[in-house]
């Protein structure tokens, strides 16, 4: 779904969309996959941008950091955000790492695609590092076996 600015200055818009798992994909992120999600709520123009309020729900499932197995994370979260036209971004000197202005983002050309507004959402709710759990094993840097469910198979380890 496109929320094309034209349309929202003469009215705002209910946006109900549902995203099939793989319909959205991040590069260069260690997920196995998004989706599905649902994004529910409104848009409206406020004049100086487009505000949407909505409800995000789904599943992301990043890789664990140590074994590579994939960890599904619940998405549940009401989002506020104020997009603004990309013409009015100010330089990066004059925006400091960490504003109060976080809820803020930008748009470019005539509106905003969902799509770009969900992987945002995901990178966002991204943890820094995921573990299956505190004390997973990892892979043996020897033989990849996964050491939370096999032995390791290098020459010589006879036991774990
Ligand atoms: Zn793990
Ligand atoms: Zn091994």
């Amino acid at each position: 779904m496109f929320l094309a600015v034209r349309d929202l200055e003469i009215r705002p818009l209910a946006i109900e969309q549902t995203f099939a798992r793989g319909e959205i994909t991040l590069e260069d992120v260690n997920l196995e996959w998004i989706g599905p999600l649902h994004l529910q709520g409104k848009a409206q123009w406020t004049g100086a941008g487009i505000r949407l309020q909505a409800h995000l729900a789904g599943q992301i499932a990043p890789l664990c950091a140590r074994c590579l197995e994939p960890v599904p994370i619940e998405l549940d979260r009401d989002l506020d955000l104020l997009y603004r036209p990309a013409e009015a971004m100010p330089s990066e000197a004059e925006v400091p790492l960490g504003s109060a202005e976080a809820e803020v983002a930008f748009f470019r050309g005539a509106g905003l695609d969902l799509a770009d507004l969900i992987r945002e959402q995901v990178l966002l709710a991204l943890p820094m590092r995921t573990l299956c759990s505190d004390d997973c094993r990892g892979l043996c840097p020897g033989c990849s076996a996964n050491l939370n469910r096999e032995a390791c198979r290098c020459p010589g380890h006879t036991q774990v």
